[in-house]
C-alpha cells in the first residue's frame, strides 16, 4: 500500500530545470511529504520538464505514456504532476492530452505544488496554474546545503528572444534577485560547509539591468569575499554582454574559477544575424582575446546549433573554422529544433535532416580531436581539485573537478569535498587521470 505523502521526482533539461527541482523537492518536504526513489512506492510523481528541444518533449510524453499504464495496473490513485518549461506551454493541452495528469503548474507555481496536490485530494478538480505574473525566488537557499556544492539562482528568464529559442516565452522576462539575498545566501551556503558554488540564470552577464541592482562584475566580487567559500562558477554567459569589465573582475578575484561557458551558436555573422543574437563572429573573437589577455590560462566550452534554418555549406564551414580557431575544450552541439513560438520557423528554407545530421556528425568528431588536444596541454601540470565523488566502478579512485571544470580520476582516500592537490599525468582515452601530492583541505 503506497503512502498519501510519498512522492517521486524526475527531472529533464537544464541546469536551472535540476535547481528547480531541488526547491520543489524542499517545498513538499517542508510539507510533510516524503521522497521516494521507485515512482512504483509513490503517490505522487512529478516531472519537471523541458521544452527546449522536440526530443525533450517527446520524452516526456513517453514516461506519461508509462505512468498511464502504472496506472492502469495497480497504482489508481497516483497523482501525476507536470511541472517546468513544458507545463508552461502545453497547460491546459495536457491534460486533455493526458486526463492521468492532475496538477499543471507552470514555470512561476514549481513551488506551490503542495498545496496544488492537496486542493486536488480535497475537491477532486484538476489544478491548472500558468500565468507568469507571480514568479517568487524560494527562500530555500541555505537549506540546499547538502554537499559541499550548490547552485544559487541570480536571475531567472531572459529577454533576448534568440529566434531558435522558446525560453523568453515560457520562462518569461529576465528578473535578478536582490543582491543582498544572494550575499546572505551565500555566506549561509558557506556557513554550513559548501564550498563551491555556481550563480544560475538563463543570461547571468545582465544580471541587475532589469532592477537597477548592482552589475554582475561587482556581484562576483562582494561574493569573492566571502570566508570559507573557495570556488565560484557561473551559468550561462551571453556573448554580447560579456564585457571587460566582468573579465577583469573574473581576473581580480581569486575565488571566480577560470572557466567560462561562452555558447557561440554559429561562426557565421548571417546566421548569428538570423538568429537574433546580438553579436558577430569578430565580437566573439575580441572576448576571447580579452579572456587571454586578462586571465590566460582559462577553459572555455560552448552550444552550437547546426541546421539553423536556412544554413549553407559555406555557412557551416565558417562554424568549423571558428571552431578550429577558438579551440573550445568542449561544445554542447545541437540540431535545430521546430518549436511553437520562435521566429526561425517563419523561414522557409529549411535545413533537411540528414544534412543537418552529418554536419553534426562533422562537428562531433572534430569537437573530440580538439578536446582530446586540449586535455593533452593540461598534462604535467599540477593543480588544485575537488574531490566530487567516488568512483562506482573502483572505489580506490574518485571523480575530482580543477579549477578550470576539468573532471579528472584520481586514486585517492580523500572524502568527496575535500581539495587536493594533484599532478594530472595520463590521458585515457579522453579522460584525464592523475595522482594526489597531497592533501590541500579538507572540509
Ligand atoms: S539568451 Fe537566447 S538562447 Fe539563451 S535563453 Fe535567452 S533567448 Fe534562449
Amino acid at each position: 500500500m503506497v503512502s498519501r505523502e510519498t512522492f517521486f521526482i524526475e527531472t529533464y533539461g537544464c541546469e536551472m530545470n535540476k535547481s528547480d527541482s531541488i526547491n520543489i523537492v524542499l517545498s513538499l518536504e517542508a510539507s510533510g511529504f516524503k521522497q521516494v526513489k521507485n515512482e512504483k512506492e509513490a503517490h505522487i510523481i512529478i516531472l519537471n520538464t523541458c521544452c527546449v528541444r522536440r526530443h525533450a518533449e517527446e520524452r516526456v510524453f513517453g514516461r506519461l505514456g508509462y505512468y498511464r499504464s502504472l496506472k492502469e495496473n495497480g497504482q489508481e490513485n497516483m497523482i501525476i504532476v507536470l511541472v517546468g518549461c513544458m507545463a508552461q506551454l502545453l497547460g491546459k493541452k495536457v491534460t486533455k492530452l493526458f486526463p492521468e495528469v492532475k496538477v499543471v503548474a507552470g514555470t512561476s507555481h514549481a513551488l506551490k505544488i503542495p498545496q496544488y496536490v492537496m486542493e486536488y485530494e480535497t475537491t477532486r478538480q484538476k489544478q491548472v496554474f500558468v500565468d507568469r505574473d507571480r514568479y517568487e525566488f524560494s527562500s530555500y537557499g541555505v537549506k540546499r546545503a547538502e554537499k559541499h556544492s550548490a547552485w544559487v539562482n541570480i536571475i531567472k528568464g531572459c529577454s533576448n528572444f534568440c529566434s531558435y529559442c522558446i525560453v523568453p516565452f515560457v520562462r518569461g522576462p529576465e528578473l535578478s534577485k536582490p543582491s543582498d539575498v544572494i550575499v546572505r545566501e551565500a555566506k549561509e551556503l558557506s556557513d554550513k560547509g559548501v564550498v563551491e558554488i555556481t550563480l544560475l540564470g538563463q543570461n547571468v552577464n545582465a544580471y541587475g539591468r532589469d532592477t537597477g541592482d548592482i552589475s554582475f562584475a561587482r556581484l562576483l566580487e562582494k561574493l569573492n569575499k566571502i570566508d570559507g567559500l573557495r570556488w565560484i562558477r557561473f551559468l550561462t554567459s551571453h556573448p554580447k554582454d560579456f564585457d571587460e569589465d566582468i573579465i577583469k573582475s573574473i581576473a581580480s578575484c581569486e575565488k571566480v574559477c577560470p572557466w567560462i561557458h561562452l555558447p557561440i551558436q554559429s561562426g557565421s555573422d548571417r546566421i548569428l544575424n538570423l538568429m537574433n543574437r546580438g553579436y558577430t563572429l569578430k565580437h566573439y573573437m575580441d572576448v576571447v582575446g580579452l579572456l587571454y589577455k586578462y586571465i590566460g590560462d582559462f577553459s572555455i566550452t560552448t552550444d552550437i546549433i547546426v541546421g539553423f534554418p536556412t544554413e549553407t555549406e559555406v555557412d557551416f564551414q565558417k562554424t568549423l573554422d571558428a571552431i578550429r580557431a577558438i579551440e573550445f575544450d568542449d561544445a554542447f552541439t545541437y540540431m535545430y529544433s521546430s518549436r511553437p513560438h520562435i521566429r526561425a520557423e517563419d523561414l522557409s528554407d529549411k535545413v533537411p535532416h540528414e544534412v543537418a545530421q552529418d554536419r553534426l556528425t562533422q562537428l562531433i568528431t572534430l569537437q573530440r580531436e580538439i578536446s582530446l588536444q586540449k586535455n593533452k596541454k593540461e598534462l604535467g601540470k599540477t593543480v588544485l581539485g575537488l574531490i566530487e565523488r567516488v568512483s562506482k566502478k573502483n572505489p580506490q579512485e574518485s571523480l575530482a573537478k580543477t579549477e578550470k571544470a576539468k573532471p579528472v580520476v584520481v586514486v585517492t582516500d580523500s572524502k568527496p569535498g575535500n581539495f587536493i592537490e594533484i599532478c594530472i599525468d595520463d590521458l585515457s582515452g579522453a579522460t584525464l587521470r592523475a595522482h594526489e601530492v597531497r592533501e590541500a583541505c579538507r572540509v
